[in-house]
């Protein structure tokens, strides 16, 4: 029906208007910032980078791989790949930004760097309060600033937190699996090898006793 949309929205602001009268959960505006909302669980402002451990530069997720820098629509992530590698949650040796920059002063929040990152290492953070004077260095973060520990990213979204963690024990187990299989490959391979080996090797005539 045309204005449909319209009808429900003027519906709805006058449900929270009348509502806000006799009822707290109505009240959809708090005395900001002596009061503060408690922020939805999908609340989203801005993006950081999960570490896990204790070491934020040496546990972070993150592999360099670019991804999310191609694919972020206004082009306000900056990476720098590493020479080295190093090993990762799985003990897979990848390689990690010496320099990962976010200019937030034209991140969108769409969340787009979210979605496309394979390696559960960037996520929404709910902070908001980030006003500052300096509209350029002061909202340039990089990655010391953006480092955030996953149990900050299970405190502020705990049900994406739990997925993540999940995937992220299934790829564990998985890469577990694989070592194990390979070092029972090797062993299997080596203990072959050297049967054939005595199995090649001429035996010596033995001696003929007198009588
Ligand atoms: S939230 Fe969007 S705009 Fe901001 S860094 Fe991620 S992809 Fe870019
Ligand atoms: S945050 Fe994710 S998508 Fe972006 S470079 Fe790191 S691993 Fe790749």
């Amino acid at each position: 029906m045309l204005g449909e949309g319209i009808i429900k929205g003027m519906a709805e602001t006058a449900r929270n208007f009348l509502g806000s009268y006799v009822s707290a959960e109505r009240l959809t505006t708090v005395q900001y910032p002596e009061e503060r909302s408690v922020q939805i669980e999908n609340a989203r402002q801005f993006p950081f980078l999960v570490f896990d451990g204790d070491d934020p530069m040496k546990g972070l997720r993150c592999v360099a791989c670019q991804i999310c820098e191609k694919e972020c629509p206004p082009k306000c992530i900056y990476i720098v790949k590493s020479k080295d590698k190093r090993a990762d949650y799985k003990g897979q040796m990848q390689l990690y930004p010496t320099t990962f920059n976010i200019d937030l002063s034209v991140c969108m929040s769409c969340g787009i760097c979210v979605e496309v990152c394979p390696f559960e290492s960037i996520k929404m953070n709910t902070e908001f309060e980030l006003s500052t004077t300096d509209r350029f260095g002061g909202l340039l973060v990089n990655k010391h600033q953006l480092a955030k520990s996953n149990d900050h990213y299970r405190k502020i979204h705990p049900t994406d937190a739990s997925s993540s963690d999940a995937a992220l024990a299934v790829e564990v187990a998985k890469a577990q699996a694989k070592a194990k299989a390979d070092v029972e490959a090797k062993a299997k391979a080596a203990a072959e090898a050297k049967a054939k080996a005595v199995a090649a090797t001429p035996v010596a005539p033995q001696p003929v006793a007198a009588t």
